[in-house]
C-alpha cells in the first residue's frame, strides 16, 4: 500500500492545495491530509473548521483521509505507516524552504518527500492571501473550494 501524508496548516484549504491533492491521489493508494496543530501558531480558522472544510471537500474521495496531528511530521508518518510526504512547490522560496525540511526528514527517517509543481494559474494562491482577502471583506470564493465558507 502506497500511503502518503499531505501535511499543512490549511488555514484555510485553497484551490492551490486542491490542485496538489487531486494530482497527488493519482500517485498513491491512500492520501492522508494531515492538519498540523501548532500551539505557537495563531490560526484564522479553528482546527474544527479547517477539518470540516477539508472533509466536506473530499467526502466523495475514498482514497482521501483527513486527520490532525501534533509534533514531528515524520513521527506521524511512522505512526500511520506512510512512506511518503507530499508537498507542493509554488516558487523558488518554497523550494529553498522545502528542501531544508525534506533533507531533515530524510536524516530523521526513511520517508521520501514527493514534490509536485503547482499547475500554472494556481501558483499565486496561498492561505495567507486568502486570509487577507477575507479579513478585508473581499470575494475569496474564486480562490478556495466550495466547502470553504466563512458564514
Ligand atoms: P504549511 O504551513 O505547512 O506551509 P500550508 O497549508 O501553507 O502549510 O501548505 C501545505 C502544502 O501545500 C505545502 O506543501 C504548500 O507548498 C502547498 N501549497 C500551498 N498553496 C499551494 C499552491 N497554490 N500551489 C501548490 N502548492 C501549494
Amino acid at each position: 500500500m502506497r500511503r502518503a501524508i499531505f501535511p499543512g496548516s490549511f488555514d484555510p484549504l485553497t484551490l492551490g492545495h486542491h490542485d496538489i491533492i487531486l494530482r497527488g491521489i493519482t500517485l498513491f493508494d491512500e492520501l492522508i491530509i494531515a492538519i498540523g496543530e501548532n500551539s505557537e501558531k495563531k490560526y484564522m480558522f479553528s482546527l474544527k473548521e479547517r477539518t470540516k472544510f477539508i472533509k466536506e471537500a473530499y467526502k466523495n474521495e475514498p482514497k482521501i483521509k483527513v486527520l490532525t496531528y501534533k509534533g514531528l511530521t515524520v513521527d506521524f508518518c511512522q505512526k500511520m505507516e506512510a512512506n511518503f510526504i507530499l508537498r507542493g512547490l509554488r516558487n523558488p522560496a518554497d523550494f529553498e524552504f522545502e528542501k531544508a525540511i525534506a533533507h531533515t526528514n530524510r536524516k530523521l527517517s526513511e520517508i521520501e518527500t514527493v514534490f509536485l509543481l503547482t499547475s500554472s494559474g494556481k501558483s499565486y494562491i496561498s492561505s495567507s492571501i486568502v486570509r487577507d482577502v477575507i479579513r478585508n471583506g473581499g470575494d475569496y470564493t474564486g480562490l478556495v473550494p466550495d466547502s470553504v465558507r466563512t458564514s
